[in-house]
């Protein structure tokens, strides 16, 4: 299932085939995904022109010159092959997905745009879907009325966790994954940024407030390290979790760069720390984590951080 960094990286990817382009022929191949189409979905979309393509949590909205919003969702084996005018295909983000190459055979919407391109959603499981709502009414729709701030934007930060996770007793890890306080974190990017915070994932998420509210260290430094492994994240084009036989839109490289995720048994990778990277399971997900360098119990770092 594709995180925050790849839902971004999917963004980008089909950025310039997209905005500023009108949708000339939409194709349905059939009449539902997860949910229904909207009604009369291709009609709404022929003739109106992206104004711009943006991300909201794991997301993807582009904005309409005709008042509404496309809300577009990957699910779990949703991807987008598109071909650009200048005979190039390209599949942005199709790397975190298990197998090869798209089957046209699960080709379900096919947009023409008006600058040449042709965008292709294929998802074989359908876990996927694509809603319009009206701009203005965008922040307080079904999908994202109940969301939480999103951890890329300012929103995110030391104040805000602390105000979020105040007197909570709910374990690190689960309050960080709760959709509702915070939008977009996923298992992988949790693991990591607690790993670079040093806070061990059952610790009670209150631990990041005082008594008055007020953030602790240990917020200030569980907030830049939400922003900068996300934001590494994203720079690497995001993470690629199986082997490919073919990515044609290049694939993503931060799973290089994970410290604890996947690597039971491996030495941690923090300085001077000598621990091995355990694996638990909370809330039945894996959880991975170095009980060295991110102690059960709060307040004692046992390796300096830098
Ligand atoms: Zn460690």
């Amino acid at each position: 299932m594709p995180e925050l960094p790849e839902v971004e990286t999917v963004r980008r990817g089909l950025s310039p085939a997209m905005v500023g382009a009108t949708f000339s022929r939409v194709t349905l191949r059939r009449p539902n995904l997860r949910f229904p189409f909207p009604e009369r979905f291709a009609q709404r979309l022929e003739g109106a022109t992206v104004t711009d393509l943006a991300r909201r949590a794991k997301y993807l909205t582009a904005g309409l010159d005709t008042g509404e919003t496309l809300i577009l969702h990957l699910g779990m084996s949703g991807r987008f092959d598109v071909a650009l005018p200048d005979g190039r295909n390209v599949s942005p983000g199709d790397f975190y997905l298990e197998g090869a190459l798209g089957n046209a055979k699960h080709d379900h919407v096919v947009m023409a745009m008006s600058n040449g391109a042709t965008v292709t959603y294929n998802d074989a499981r359908r876990f996927g879907f694509m809603d319009l709502v009206p701009t203005l009414d965008l922040a307080g729709c079904k999908h994202f009325a109940a969301m939480g701030i999103e951890p890329l934007s300012e929103a995110m930060s030391p104040e805000s966790l602390a105000l979020l996770f105040r007197n909570k007793i709910t374990p690190l890890k689960a309050a960080l994954l709760d959709q509702r306080l915070i939008a977009g974190l996923g298992n992988i990017y949790v693991c990591e940024a607690l790993h670079r915070a040093g806070l061990h994932p059952e610790l009670p998420a209150g631990i990041l407030a005082k008594d008055d509210g007020r953030p602790t260290m240990k917020a200030r430094l569980l907030a830049r390290m939400i922003r900068d492994v996300l934001t590494e994240a994203v720079a690497a084009g995001g993470s690629t979790l199986r082997d490919y036989a073919h990515t044609d839109g290049g694939s993503g490289s931060f799973q290089h760069a994970f410290r604890v995720y996947d690597r039971t048994g491996e030495p941690c990778s923090t300085k001077d720390c000598g621990g091995t990277i355990a694996r638990i399971v909370q809330s039945g997900r894996s959880t991975f984590y170095c009980a060295t360098c991110q102690p059960a119990k709060p307040g004692k770092p046992a390796v300096s951080r830098a």
